[in-house]
C-alpha cells in the first residue's frame, strides 16, 4: 500500500463496475506511460450480476478497438429485430435491422459475462494497479490534480474518476448535488427459457403498469431471453413472492401472443427506476462516470 501512496498517479478511478474497469482499459491502452489506480471497495465479483445488457453498435465498437470483443462475443444475442406492442391497444411497430441494412441493433450480454472479460484483461496492463480499499474518505482539490485520503493514508492524482455506481456519498462530499425523479416503479430483472426460439427478435411491450422488454440471450437453442419488467413496488413484491409457475402464469398473461411463452424462471431480482442526474459531472481534475454520473429508466436498454 505505501507503493501506491508514494506513486504519482496520472489517474484515480474510484469503483471498479463496469464503467471504472472499462476507462482503466481504454486508459491504459491509449498511453502506456499513465499510471492508473483502480479502487474499489470490494473484491472483483464479490456479488454476481444477473443483469444483461444491450450494448450499442458504438459499444461494440468500443470493444473492438480494445481488442476485447472476441472473448465476448460468443456469449452475445444480436438484436436483429424488435417488435413493441401496446397490452390491450391495436397500433405496433416492427423494425427489422436488414431493412436498415445493419447486421444489428445492438448485441445482448449478461454482465457477469462483461465483468468477466474485463477482469480478465485488467492484469494484463502493467500501468494498472487494482487495489481493495475501503472509500476515500474525502478527494480534496491541490495544486495540479486531486489527493485521495485513503484508509492508509493521502494519495495523489492529476485526475480522479469517480465511478462508485449508486454509492454517491463521495461526491456529495464534495458538495455535488442531485436531481432525482422517482419513477414509482422497479425493474424485476430475470433470465427465462421460452417455448420457442427468439432468432434476434427483442420485444418491448407496454401495459398499464409498466414496460416489459424481453431481449435475446446466447445459448440453450436460442430459447434464453432476459426480463426486465417495471411493475409498482407492491406488485414486485407479490411477483417476486410467488412460486415460479405463478410468476410464469402472470407474465404469460401480460406477454400475449406477440412475444411468445415463456415456459421457466430461473431467478427475479429487482431494482428501483429512478432517474437521477449529477448536477455536476466535470470539475477541474475531477470526473463523475456511468451511475455515479447518472442513472436512467432501463425502458430502452440503454441505460
Ligand atoms: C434493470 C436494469 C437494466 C439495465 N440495462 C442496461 C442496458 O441494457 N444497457 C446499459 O448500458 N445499461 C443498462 N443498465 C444500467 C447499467 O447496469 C449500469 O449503468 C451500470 O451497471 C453502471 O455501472 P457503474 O460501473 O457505473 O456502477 P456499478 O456497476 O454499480 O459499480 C460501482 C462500483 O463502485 C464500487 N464502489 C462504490 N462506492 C465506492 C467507494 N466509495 N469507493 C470505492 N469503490 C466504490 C462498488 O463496489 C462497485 O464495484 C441497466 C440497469 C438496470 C437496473
Amino acid at each position: 500500500m505505501s507503493g501506491v501512496l508514494n506513486q504519482h498517479w496520472h489517474f484515480a478511478i474510484v469503483g471498479a463496475g463496469l464503467s471504472g474497469s472499462c476507462l482503466a482499459l481504454l486508459l491504459a491502452r491509449e498511453q502506456r506511460q499513465w499510471n492508473i489506480l483502480l479502487i474499489d471497495t470490494q473484491a472483483p465479483a464479490t456479488e454476481p450480476d444477473h443483469r444483461a445488457s444491450a450494448l450499442s453498435a458504438s459499444t461494440v465498437d468500443v470493444l473492438q478497438t480494445m481488442g476485447l470483443w472476441s472473448d465476448l462475443e460468443a456469449n452475445t444475442a444480436a438484436i436483429t429485430a424488435i417488435d413493441v406492442s401496446d397490452r390491450g391497444h391495436l397500433g405496433s411497430a416492427s423494425l427489422n435491422a436488414s431493412e436498415q441494412k445493419l447486421r444489428a441493433y445492438g448485441h445482448v450480454v449478461e454482465n457477469a459475462h462483461l465483468a468477466e472479460v474485463f477482469e480478465q484483461a485488467l492484469p494484463t496492463f502493467p500501468n494498472i494497479t487494482r487495489i481493495q480499499s475501503s472509500a476515500p474518505s474525502l478527494i480534496k482539490p491541490r495544486r495540479g490534480g486531486m489527493s485521495l485520503i485513503l484508509e492508509q493514508g493521502e494519495c495523489l492524482a492529476d485526475l480522479v474518476v469517480i465511478a462508485g455506481g449508486e454509492h454517491r456519498a463521495l461526491a456529495e462530499k464534495l458538495g455535488i448535488t442531485y436531481r432525482s425523479y422517482d419513477y414509482q416503479r422497479v425493474a424485476m430483472v430475470a433470465n427465462l427459457t421460452m417455448a420457442e426460439a427468439h432468432a434476434g427478435l427483442a420485444h418491448e411491450r407496454f401495459t398499464g403498469d409498466g414496460a416489459i422488454a424481453l431481449l435475446p440471450l446466447s445459448g440453450e437453442g436460442e430459447k434464453r431471453v432476459s426480463l426486465v419488467w417495471t411493475l409498482p413496488a407492491e406488485q414486485a413484491e407479490a411477483m417476486q413472492a410467488v412460486s415460479a409457475e405463478g410468476f410464469i402464469v402472470s407474465l404469460n398473461e401480460q406477454l400475449g401472443s406477440r412475444a411468445g411463452t415463456a415456459l421457466e424462471v430461473d431467478y427475479r431480482q429487482c431494482f428501483p427506476v429512478k432517474k437521477i442526474i449529477a448536477a455536476e459531472q466535470v470539475r477541474s481534475h475531477l470526473l463523475l462516470l456511468g451511475n455515479a454520473a447518472h442513472s436512467m429508466h432501463p425502458v430502452a436498454g440503454q441505460g
